[in-house]
């Protein structure tokens, strides 16, 4: 037998979902050497998940494409309930809640579906790897190995993977499995069973022995979905449990008089359960259908053979009379059993292997989050990989993935949980129905599911990547001060945006705008009144600091590269605009000079009214003194790091001992 092919990869990701496809993104953008794999020799053409919310739409546009996917989708705006009217019992209109909470943030909840998603990440990460990074397909991984030996050797290569190379039929997804004509998605449901990668390798293996490449990596990034091999490959289980409840999807064009057809609905009937009504882009509405006709045997399986788009869409029928509901076309339809379950890890082998997505977590897709979920679990996750590969972070900030996203993991099964039950459960009939789901109650779940479905309320806790104090630890007091001084910037929450105006040119930029993924930290510098002469001191004062010579600015600096090619500063002053000048007024180390392009007029900004767009008045919203100012540092994922005044910059330049790597002495 030939030798396989052997090769060395700085970090390989297997699963080209919206998991994986994120990681390659941070890859791309960080000019990381980096492959990803998928089993699948397509794209999902149709169906899967469809809602993307506030902050995964941040985190699209810090990428630079929440433009293309704001443009194509369906805007969702209000959600109605809909239930039996306690006195005559017919089905009625009994509230309506913003979908998303007003003021929250720049975007609001949108729908497209899964694969023009995925077009775009494709698109995204084809430009800025200039070609590198381009999904393998067809591919499939049968080994892991791990050399415990050099884990913590920076330079190292691992973990080896042997990858398989299957024929276009081993790649194609079996389709219409129940024998009806429109494409289905049972194939990727939770209600098959079937290991399908043993049956595909075996196939594989017994045709051509030695289609396979031995890759040696330095870090793997598992996003191969619900029945994960990856994680099988480690030996971790994911916890939890599934319920009863099954639930058919079918993507339509409908034909009906029910009122609400364009509006997110819930729908909860008297007696034959329930039904929410997501508006599609392209005239296309997808229902939720709880399906009561097909339940899970002893064993707690249910017998994917019996459901059939008809028998999905029947129950629907049933659930929205006495209005009509028909199609003529289909676009896509499944089902799926409701289950909640965490993987114990998120990370091993002293983090050389990471899982993210649905690989580490599996719930109903009802509110919309498994796919926003699984791409945050990646944008946390892939920057942190990618600056350590390239040496400009220790490997210390690796852990931190496991510790925040298992956590929020474990808030989202609550959560789902919570909105699962009553969503299943018949409406009450009265206020002494103790079985049944209060509509009131419902509501009240429903708005305050609405802050934490907006992937906004995630609150980081304490490591070196955000300066809290640890439980018990002590050091309240003073991290109480230091919060006080921009009291609308959560440490460890992301930073929120508002406008404020270009010293320069009085352009109106949403500040977030100016926070893009390219993986550097931040230091944004409020720098208050800079017109009084006491505050233009402090300010010159900082500046003179972070320019000395063991600044971590400069130490985190590799040689030859540009001064903010690691933390970038950005500074938002208080003072009237057309009093300020840019050159006079600001230290140059706040719009540095370059040789070959003059000064830098993007990183200094007001917060003042501007001709066109309003005020965003900045200053108020964040919390921070419009004189004083303070100085807030951020993580390339836009989470706030760390606040301290202007004279603390020695606990600036502790925050980023921490997490920076700092070369010469201290
Ligand atoms: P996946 O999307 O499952 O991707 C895994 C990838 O890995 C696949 O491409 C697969 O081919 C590949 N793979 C698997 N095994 C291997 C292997 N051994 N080797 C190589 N490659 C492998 N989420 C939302 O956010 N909003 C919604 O509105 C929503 N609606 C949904 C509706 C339905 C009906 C369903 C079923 C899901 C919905 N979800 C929704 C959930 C969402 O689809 C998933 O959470 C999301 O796709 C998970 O992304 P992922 O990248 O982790 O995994």
């Amino acid at each position: 037998e030939i030798a396989p092919k052997e090769s060395n990869v700085d970090v390989l990701i297997i699963g080209a979902g919206p998991a994986g496809l994120m990681a390659a993104c941070w890859m791309a953008h960080l000019g990381v050497h980096a492959r990803i794999i998928d089993k699948r020799n397509t794209k999902i053409v149709c169906g899967q998940a469809d809602g993307l919310q506030c902050r995964s739409l941040e985190i699209l546009d810090a990428l630079g494409f929440a433009d293309r996917v704001w443009k194509e989708a369906n805007h969702m705006i209000e959600i109605c309930m809909w239930n039996p009217d306690p006195a005559t019992g017919q089905l009625h209109r009994s509230g309506r809640i913003p979908d998303t909470i007003v003021g929250l943030s720049r975007f609001q909840q949108i729908v497209l579906h899964q694969g023009r998603i995925e077009r775009f990440f494709l698109d995204n990460i084809k430009k800025y790897s200039r070609g590198e990074i381009e999904v393998e397909r067809g591919v499939l991984p049968e080994a892991l190995e791990v050399d415990e030996q050099k884990v913590e050797d920076d330079a190292a290569y691992p973990v080896t993977v042997r990858l398989r190379a299957l024929s276009d039929e081993e790649a194609t997804p079996a389709q219409q499995l129940s024998g009806s004509k429109v494409p289905d998605g049972l194939f990727r449901s939770n209600l098959v069973y079937e290991d399908d990668e043993e049956d595909l390798l075996k196939k594989s293996q017994a045709r051509a022995p030695g289609e396979v490449e031995v890759v040696h990596a330095k870090y793997v990034i598992g996003c191969d979905g619900a029945r994960s091999w990856t994680r099988r490959a480690l030996g971790l289980e994911l916890e939890g449990e599934a319920t009863d409840f099954i639930w058919g999807v079918i993507d339509i064009i409908p034909i009906t008089d029910f009122p609400d057809i364009r509006m997110r609905c819930a729908i909860h009937s008297a007696n034959d359960g329930s039904l929410m009504v997501i508006p599609r882009e392209n005239r296309m509405v997808r229902l939720y259908i709880q399906l009561k006709e097909v339940t899970p045997d002893a064993s707690g399986r249910a017998d994917r053979s019996k459901i059939t788009p008809e028998l999905i869409f029947s129950a629907a029928q049933k659930i929205i009379s006495p209005y009509k509901i028909d199609y003529e076309y289909c676009d896509w339809w499944t089902a799926y059993q409701i289950g909640q379950r965490v993987s114990p890890s998120f990370s091993a082998h002293s983090s050389r292997i990471f899982l993210t997505g649905d690989a580490v977590h599996t719930h109903s897709p009802k509110a919309g989050q498994g796919m926003n979920i699984s791409m945050q679990d990646s944008f946390n996750l892939a920057w942190k990989v990618g600056l350590v590969v390239r040496g400009i972070c220790p490997r210390t900030i690796l852990p931190t993935y496991n510790d925040e996203r298992r956590q929020v993991a474990l808030e989202l099964i609550t959560f789902d949980h919570k909105f699962s039950a009553l969503f299943s459960g018949r409406p009450a009939k009265d206020v002494m129905d103790a079985e049944g789901v209060s509509m009131e109650e419902f509501k009240q779940a429903f708005l305050r599911g609405n802050l934490f479905a907006s992937g906004l309320s995630v609150d980081y806790g304490p490591s070196v990547l955000v300066a809290k104090p640890r439980e018990g630890g002590g050091g309240q007091e003073e991290f109480d001060k230091r919060q006080k001084l921009a009291t609308g910037l959560p440490i460890g929450m992301r930073f929120n945006s508002f406008k404020v105006l270009n010293q320069a040119c009085a352009r109106p930029w949403h500040f977030q705008e100016r926070l893009r993924a390219d993986g550097r930290f931040r230091v944004v510098l409020f720098a208050g009144n800079i017109l009084d002469a006491a505050q233009k001191i402090r300010v010159d004062r900082w500046c003179s600091q972070l320019v000395a010579p063991g600044s971590f600015h400069l130490r985190a600096t590799p040689k030859g590269d540009k001064s903010d090619s690691v933390v970038e500063v950005l500074t938002i002053h208080s003072a009237k605009r057309i009093e300020t000048e840019l050159l006079r007024d600001f230290p140059e180390v706040l719009h540095p000079f370059d040789e070959h392009t003059g000064w830098d007029y993007n990183k200094v900004f007001v917060d003042e009214e501007s001709y066109h767009e309003g005020f965003g008045d900045a200053y108020t919203k964040y919390g921070v003194d419009r004189e004083k100012g303070c100085v807030v540092a951020v993580r390339p994922d836009q989470y706030v790091g760390w606040i301290g005044e202007l004279e603390d910059f020695e606990g600036l330049q502790g925050y980023f001992k921490g997490c920076l790597v700092l070369r010469g002495e201290d």
